[in-house]
């Protein structure tokens, strides 16, 4: 099956070849010939990565009127990035199409702006709901005429909570458009909205749902909960090539972690939507440049990364939602290239290894974080390789005589071995006395409890907490770090949790007359174990009066709770204010074949080197320049 055979018109055919794609998805062979054929509703379901925007984006641009001002297409998407992403895909895929106009509407961005390139005649809008509704309701948009709608990522979306924004926009929308409604998941919310909006649609599914992508293998290390970090730096630099997804619960840890890996002299960046939209541009354009190799992301943010190549997906804090899983490891190991999931996880999440395997229907390997001199070796032998491919720059020759001067008397042995131990070196000393990370899953006889204390607290699940958002809360209240608050145990009404001793005096004093909504909330030391369900008569203090909502942390949804203040006037939920989300999966997918592109050698020649590059000035030279942690 060629791009021909669907019935894509030559000026299509022409931007098909020029972006180097050779046979369409299954997606795309399934859905293009329907949509070009007759004007339909349609629905399809397909998984992350198996080219649903050109599913879409031909049809649309071959059926709409170039010659035409008119908007005749809408796209809604819930995020920012994918919606600059789409508009980015939609003029590659239109650019002989002379008169195109693709306009992407998104909140963080000048309205007024949006406004004025709307008016120059935009046939194909492009937004997310939060935005778009709000420039309808200006009458900056005129919907009225529009032919074709898609509803993209729409499972996301409904999560993401845009329903009653997408009902309002399509009122403004005529009766009679073709509706076509594209999802990796169809959770209920979906097929609602399918019902509601659409007309008899013609249902197009790829893939088996939930089911791990097969060219994805899947690691899993044991660690203390607060190695993590040390543990995430290892396996980077056990593999130097890396190019990553990091993987964080929150917006907070997000932050913490790149910047904690960028002090380290990794290159690293975040992704997530505490960010302006400038920010984030500049950070993925870093990304596909290759400027960044460990990119850490919330999961809502990494939607809009649409990158390949990925050679490693990290799960530095395993999702909230275990399903997530599956989205995440499926930023690896796209249009058919080899990839590793990795999960870091402690001791007690070691049991949701085994959840995970029942949902992505693969085994886990057990692996080890990698020994300080296995890394020392793992980088020799990558520097050697490296000097083995690198082809000789000639320019050097003038140098020659003035390097010949200085490395007189040597001979071809003993430079070699300076070479290597200007390398070696830096890693040796940073490595030479580091400890053995791992721990084994089953082993429950933790140092953590000798330095440790743990708390009780009179809030519970009845004022609606579970051990995440009672970690979250207690980690930003008492400003520690990501694994500073553990062994977080959520009972009816009261809780329970532990930190290091010397966070005892910090607990205690901020629990001092404290309180939340008028309610007192206080802390006592505990003598529960933080084994097994103790403490079952300690609930004194919470309430029992059964209203969920009554007293203390009203109304708040994950998203709120973890990334504090939601701007409330801002018409654009973009992919910021929700930073957990519900299973989605990127496998079994209908893969296609993309040329390869030179992409390899290059990405080799730049990141070498490159890290190094950016020493920062009190660890200049050569020994250990990250090394001083
Ligand atoms: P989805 O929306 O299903 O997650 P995208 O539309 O974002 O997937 O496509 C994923 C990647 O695959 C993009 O980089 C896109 O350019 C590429 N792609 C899409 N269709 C093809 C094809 N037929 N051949 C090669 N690459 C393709
Ligand atoms: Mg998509």
């Amino acid at each position: 099956m060629t791009f021909l055979d669907l019935g894509l018109e030559e000026k299509l055919l022409q931007a098909i070849t020029d972006m180097g794609f050779e046979t369409p998805s299954e997606v795309q062979e399934k859905a293009i010939p329907i949509l070009l054929k007759e004007d339909t509703d349609l629905v399809a379901l397909a998984q992350t990565g198996t080219g649903k925007t050109a599913a879409f984006g031909f049809p649309m641009l071959q059926k709409i009127d170039v010659e035409s001002r008119t908007t005749q297409g809408l796209i809604l998407s819930p995020t920012r990035e994918l919606c600059m992403q789409i508009t980015n895909e939609m003029n590659n895929y239109g650019k002989h199409l002379k008169g195109l106009n693709v306009v992407a509407i998104y909140g963080g961005a000048s309205i007024t702006d949006q406004a004025r390139q709307i008016k120059k005649g935009a046939q194909v809008i492009v937004a997310t709901p939060g935005r778009m509704k709000d420039m309808i309701g200006r009458r900056m948009i005129d919907i009225s005429k529009i032919e074709y709608c898609v509803l993209d990522e729409a499972d996301e979306m409904l999560n993401m909570g845009f329903y009653e924004d997408i009902t309002e926009i399509l009122s403004h929308s005529p009766q009679e458009k073709s509706t076509w409604l594209f999802s990796a998941t169809m959770p209920k919310e979906v097929s609602t909205i399918a019902k509601k909006f659409m007309h008899n649609p013609v249902e197009v599914t790829v893939g088996s749902k939930n089911v791990g992508a097969a060219n994805v293998s899947h690691e899993f290390y044991t660690v203390n909960a607060r190695d993590r970090y040390q543990a995430l730096k290892r396996l980077a630099d056990a593999n130097p090539e890396i190019f990553s997804v990091v993987f964080c619960r929150t917006k907070r840890d997000t932050q913490k972690v790149a910047e904690q890996l960028i002090a380290d002299g990794y290159n690293a960046g975040a992704i997530h939507g505490d960010l302006s939209q400038n920010q984030r541009d500049i950070v993925m354009k870093q990304f596909r440049n290759r400027q960044i190799q460990m990119m850490v992301a919330t999961d809502v943010a990494a939607r809009g990364i649409d990158v390949d190549d990925i050679t490693h997906v990290i799960n530095y804090q395993l999702p909230d939602e275990i399903e997530t899983y599956t989205h995440r490891s499926g930023r690896t190991g796209r249009a058919g290239k080899e990839g590793i999931s990795i999960v870091i996880v402690s001791k007690s999440e070691a049991r949701k290894i085994k959840q995970i395997e029942k949902i992505i229907q693969q085994k886990f390997q057990q692996k080890e974080i990698p020994s300080g001199m296995e890394i020392c070796e793992k980088q020799l032998m990558h520097l050697a390789n490296n000097i083995k491919d690198t082809k000789i720059n000639h320019d050097i020759d003038a140098y020659l005589p003035q390097i010949d001067a200085a490395l007189e008397g040597f001979t071809k042995e003993e430079l070699i071995k300076k070479f290597f131990s200007v390398e070696f070196t830096r890693f040796y000393n940073y490595y030479q006395k580091a400890k053995d990370l791992n721990v084994s899953p089953g082993d429950m006889s933790s140092s953590e409890n000798k330095d440790s204390v743990r708390f009780f607290l009179n809030v519970g699940e009845r004022d609606d907490f579970n051990w995440m958002t009672l970690k979250d809360f207690l980690k930003d209240l008492l400003q520690l770090g990501q694994d500073d608050v553990y062994k977080v145990d959520v009972k009816d009404t009261f809780s329970f949790f532990n930190v290091d001793t010397k966070h005892k005096d910090l607990v205690l004093g901020v629990f001092t007359d404290f309180q939340l909504e008028g309610r007192n909330v206080n802390v006592e030391i505990s003598t529960d174990t933080g084994r097994g369900g103790g403490g079952g008569g300690r609930g004194r203090g919470g309430r029992r009066d059964g209203k969920r909502d009554g007293g203390g942390f009203k109304g708040r949804d994950k998203g709120e709770r973890r990334g504090g203040r939601k701007s409330s006037g801002s018409s654009d939920r973009g992919s910021g204010s929700r930073d957990s989300d519900r299973g989605r999966s990127d496998s079994d997918r209908g893969g296609f074949k993309k040329k390869e592109s030179s992409g390899g050698e290059e990405f080799k020649s730049k990141f070498s080197g490159k890290r190094r590059g950016k020493t920062k000035p009190e660890s200049k030279g050569t020994g250990g320049r990250r090394r001083r942690t």
